[in-house]
């Protein structure tokens, strides 16, 4: 049995997944604000009374929206204060008496829809979260590359390549391409472009409105012309970007997820403008819509275990 915790800012779910990686419980609690040992006590606590629950020693994977320090294993993260700069690895282990994993949340993610029937057996898959930011996990052979440093895949904090920055430059004769500056400190982060709120910021760069992303989509769906244009630049943008990412992993599969992953649009769009940003022998993935939506996070830590 293979149990998965993700652990977000406000609740924390839990999945237990079969051997044929069928889910067959879940539960929902909130994540304890800033007490470290509830939190330890919460985790445990679900992981007691699903061993009992199911007779067995269910494996144990836990997805964080951060990391875990390579040096020490201190988790690294912003969004769940009562797990910043803690040991949860290793107190957890001591308290379920077995060996826990954590990994980050997009490489959760990403794992989840590796693992999904329709994609096991190809070699690599790309998750890529189109949300509030812009990130991803890579998944080869059914397991997460996280690197040396545990960054593989934050994508978004790549800088926009030369080839995006001059066609933003050509694409509007009134407005230099913008520089926008990052949460990272540095700038012309893609995070800052291709996320749901890069694609607001742009709007607003070129447009002097704030519009939601969704009115935008509307707009665009209703010929708008503003919304049109907008998302043709977007589009050719994204198209340049993944092109260069693709080149970097050259994945089988491309899943996207998060809001704009809901924009039918770009799996039209993206096929047909992705082609002359690739190598000439390079191939455009497939590229697909996530299946499993908001459980995509416990899903793939509960198959962080999985051998
Ligand atoms: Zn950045």
């Amino acid at each position: 049995m293979y149990y998965g915790f993700d652990v977000g800012g406000t609740k924390i779910e839990f999945g237990a997944f079969n051997e044929k990686l069928e889910r067959v419980a879940s539960e929902r609690v909130p994540t304890p604000g800033e007490d470290y040992q509830a939190l330890l006590d919460t985790l445990a606590g679900l992981v007691a009374k699903y061993d009992k629950q199911f007779e067995l020693r269910g494996t144990v994977g836990i997805g964080i929206p951060g990391m875990e320090s390579v040096e020490d294993g201190a988790v690294l993260t912003s969004n769940v204060p009562a797990a910043k700069g803690k040991f949860l690895r290793k107190d957890l282990e001591a308290l379920v008496e077995r060996p826990v994993k954590v990994a980050n949340d997009a490489n959760c993610f990403a794992l989840s829809e590796a693992w999904d029937e329709e994609h096991q057996g190809k070699e690599s898959v790309l998750g890529l979260i189109l949300g509030t930011g812009f990130g991803g996990g890579i998944v080869v052979n059914g397991h997460v590359v996280s690197g040396g440093s545990h960054v593989a895949g934050e994508l978004g904090h790549t800088r926009m390549p030369i080839d995006a920055w001059f066609y933003l430059n050509d694409s509007c004769k009134d407005k230099d391409a913008p520089l926008f500056g990052c949460g990272c400190d540095k700038k012309g982060c893609i995070d800052n472009y291709l996320s749901g709120r890069g694609f607001e910021q742009l709007y607003h760069y070129y447009y002097d409105e704030n519009v939601k992303a969704i009115d935008i989509i509307k707009q665009y769906q209703q010929k708008e012309p503003k919304a049109v244009e907008h998302v043709e630049r977007f589009m050719d943008l994204l198209a340049i970007c993944l092109g260069n990412i693709f080149t970097a992993f050259d994945p089988d599969v491309v899943v996207l997820g998060g809001g704009l992953s809901n924009f039918e649009a770009i799996y039209e769009e993206i096929p047909k403008r992705i082609q002359p940003h690739l190598l000439s022998i390079g191939k455009v993935p497939h590229i697909l819509k996530a299946k499993h939506g908001d459980s995509g996070g416990v899903r793939g830590a509960a198959f962080l275990n999985i051998q």
